[in-house]
């Protein structure tokens, strides 16, 4: 196992499920010192209590919270003093609607918590960073940052507005060796995405069938993708999204 952590200060958001669970897991076992953070608790401590090993601390913080963000950085600094890499991974997915008759107020809350969040998050995590030396920022978009799924407006544009910030603040730090880079996952099995399954599985068919790999992500294969592009191995990858879907988004026609 490779110890390209050690020494080193993690942050990952939505760190109580599914991919950002095993990210943290990842990082810790790699030698980071991770702050896990999230609005799940219980989640948080089935994170922390499955981690054979390394250090990881948790915390409720909900993203979308100026004044929560601002928080948990400064206690990052107070206690560790450095932060080498960052994960904003947490997000939602908001209902299924088409636009007609798309809730306003719900368009609201998934562009905030998908998309507000990011800006926050490296808002905040950058003054430290930058004060560590250098390091890495990683936001998680999606495949919908790429693609137009129907019934899916504000999931999308949060998507997309996630795509175009991280290029900017790729392009703003790239100077100083901070890499800023997104992860846009495809149809991963994630507890949410398993329970919907089991509750629709003709679509779920549908799905895997549509994906050349014939199946779904497991939450580890995306989160290996995300500690390599926060690692030393990825030291010349600046503002790119690199995309992790079975080749969904290949867009071809087997023969
Ligand atoms: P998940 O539901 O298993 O995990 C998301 C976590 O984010 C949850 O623990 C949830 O409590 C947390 N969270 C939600 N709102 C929060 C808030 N305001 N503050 C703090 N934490 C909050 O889902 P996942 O599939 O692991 O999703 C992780 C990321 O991957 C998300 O950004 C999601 O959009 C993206 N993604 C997932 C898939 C997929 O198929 N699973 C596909 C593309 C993109």
């Amino acid at each position: 196992m490779s110890a390209d952590f050690d020494g080193k200060v993690v942050l990952v958001t939505g760190a109580g499920s599914g991919i950002g669970r095993e990210a943290a897991r990842l990082f810790a076992e790699r030698g980071a010192h991770v702050f896990a953070a999230d609005l799940n608790l219980d989640g948080l401590e089935e994170t922390r209590d499955i981690s054979a090993a390394g250090k990881i601390e948790i915390f409720g913080v909900d993203v979308s919270s100026e004044e929560q963000v601002r928080a948990f950085l400064a206690r990052i600094e107070k206690d560790a003093g450095r932060l080498d890499a960052a994960f904003n991974n947490a997000g939602i997915t908001g209902g299924t609607y088409r636009i007609e008759d798309y809730p306003i107020e719900d368009f609201d809350r998934v562009l905030t918590v998908n998309l507000r969040s990011v800006f926050l998050g490296m808002k905040y995590e950058l003054p430290l960073i930058a004060k560590t030396g250098a390091g890495a920022i990683t936001n998680t978009a999606s495949v919908a940052a790429l693609t137009g799924p129907g019934g899916m407006s504000a999931y999308a544009a949060s998507k997309h507005g996630i795509h175009g910030l991280t290029r900017v603040v790729a392009m703003e730090n790239a100077s100083r060796n901070i890499r800023v880079n997104a992860l846009a996952p495809g149809w991963t099995e994630t507890p949410m995405v398993v329970s919907n399954s089991a509750q629709n599985p003709a679509f779920a068919d549908l799905a895997r069938k549509a994906i050349p790999a014939k199946r779904g992500g497991q939450p580890r294969e995306l989160a290996e993708v995300a500690v390599w592009l926060s690692s030393p191995a990825a030291s010349y990858v600046f503002g790119q999204m690199i995309v992790v879907d079975g080749g969904m988004t290949i867009g071809g026609f087997e023969l």
